[in-house]
């Protein structure tokens, strides 16, 4: 078995064919891979040249309990082995005990309900549907504003993308579902004045993950709350990224250095996605409380997979091991350890750390002659780290955005801290 890093070597052989066979039968949405990887194990992936790489991206905070974990792959296998797939005209056991299990952990109020789908698009597609719903109970028929953050992300189908700020990635597309105007991140003033009885719902990630990680003012999304329930407009926190353990509470909206204080800010309709699954595909709504569950009823939404007895069962077990491995509590004592190392680092000129979701942004280390490699430093030491055996990500061309799996131990933290450095130094 090869299990050594070989730094300092590109693709060759074996993945220069692949890649090869990649460019002329993939569509290329994604941009050309750099490598094929075959095979992964704990927090270790391995390319078809047999090199290893440390994974700090986590299949961009899906892979929560890294590659390969028994409990995951025993789940999984053993639920395809028994019933794999059933439709919605029916249900299944792991599916009704990950949906009382999701409303348990999100401490949501008794009549709560869960719409399972299969990505974070689609949970916020039901999500905005959910806000129509709303609004359009509204005896008034005005109730059909969406208010979303600048720098938000919440996905790239049509509804989701309309509720995503990027020019770069809406433009192309438009025009885009209407009703959806996006006000300043994190300046409750601004949210208080666009707010009236217009607004069906507004969304937020608890956690801006895409945009860099960004969190919040303290209070700010108690702010949120008390504002949206002012007004009679739906809060909708997408923790497709924010959730499942990944900041070190179940969720970030539980988490007091997220929120700013320590009663949880509890919100009306919540999606979930990435790591609940921890790498099988899986999406979900939870609707808090009876009325927003019955906003939505039979026949108004559905998906044929959603909810699948392998994925929810796969849920399951991501959710036992986070509980039964005390994850919780390692990711922020794990994430805290790493941005303190981080932070530490000449070229960083700041780190923003919920658990293990972190933001680093980086400057060329002072004395450092070599100019900003194009395309920015973050994405040279992306390149760097892979060349060295990591899997890195940038956000953007100052900034590299960490979420690996939630099992990354103090060794493989303490080595990226030691080794970042001389990324900066070869990225240069
Ligand atoms: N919402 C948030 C906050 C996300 O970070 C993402 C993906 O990065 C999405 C939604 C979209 O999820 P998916 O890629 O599973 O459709």
């Amino acid at each position: 078995m090869m299990n050594d890093s070989t730094p300092g070597v590109s693709a060759t052989a074996a993945q220069a064919e692949l890649l090869g066979r990649y460019a002329s039968s993939l569509t290329g949405v994604f941009g050309a891979p750099s490598r094929v990887l075959v095979r992964g194990e704990g927090v270790h992936v391995w390319d078809a040249d047999g090199r290893r790489y440390t994974d700090f991206l986590g299949g961009i905070a899906v892979n929560a309990l890294g590659h390969a974990h028994p409990a995951l792959v025993a789940a999984v296998t053993e639920q395809l082995g028994t019933l794999g797939h059933i439709s919605n005209l029916f249900t299944s056991g792991p599916q009704i005990s990950l949906a009382e299990r999701l409303v348990d952990l999100a401490e949501a109020p008794t009549g709560s309900t869960v719409f399972f789908a299969n990505s974070g698009s689609e949970a916020n597609e039901a999500a905005l549907k959910l806000a129509r719903r709303h609004g359009r109970e509204d005896p008034s028929g005005r109730r059909t504003r969406v208010l979303a953050m600048e720098h938000s992300f919440h996905g790239r189908t049509l509804g989701a993308l309309a509720m995503t700020w990027k020019p770069a990635y809406r433009e192309p597309f438009e025009p885009l579902p209407g009703g959806i105007e996006f006000i300043p991140a994190g300046d409750a003033a601004a949210l208080e004045a666009a707010l009236d009885e217009t607004v069906a719902a507004v969304i937020i990630e608890p956690v801006q993950g895409e945009s860099g990680v960004h969190g919040w003012p303290a209070g700010y999304l108690q702010a949120a709350r008390d504002l949206t329930r002012r007004h009679g407009a739906l809060l909708i926190f997408d923790e497709v990224q924010s959730g499942t353990g990944r900041t070190g509470t179940w969720f970030a909206y539980q988490n007091p250095a997220v929120t700013g204080q320590d009663e949880p800010v509890v919100p009306d309709a919540m999606t979930l996605a990435k790591g609940l699954g921890g790498g099988f595909p899986i999406g979900a709504m939870i609707s808090f409380g009876p009325q927003v569950s019955d906003l939505l009823t039979a026949g108004q939404h559905g998906t044929t997979f959603g909810g699948n007895p392998v994925a929810t069962a796969a849920a399951l077990a991501v959710l036992d091991t986070i509980a039964q491995t005390g994850l919780l509590e390692h990711v922020r004592d794990l994430g805290a350890r790493l941005a303190r190392g981080l932070g530490a680092v000449d070229a960083v000129t700041e780190v923003r750390q919920y658990g293990l979701l972190i933001g680093v942004d980086l400057t060329v280390p002072a004395g450092a002659e070599a100019p900003v490699p194009d395309g920015g430093l973050a994405p040279a030491v992306v390149r760097a780290g892979l060349e060295a055996g990591y899997l890195l990500n940038a956000t953007g061309p100052s900034t590299l955005r960490l979420a690996p799996p939630l099992v990354l131990g103090e060794e493989e933290a303490d080595r990226l801290v030691a080794d970042l450095p001389s990324l900066l130094d070869s990225a240069l």
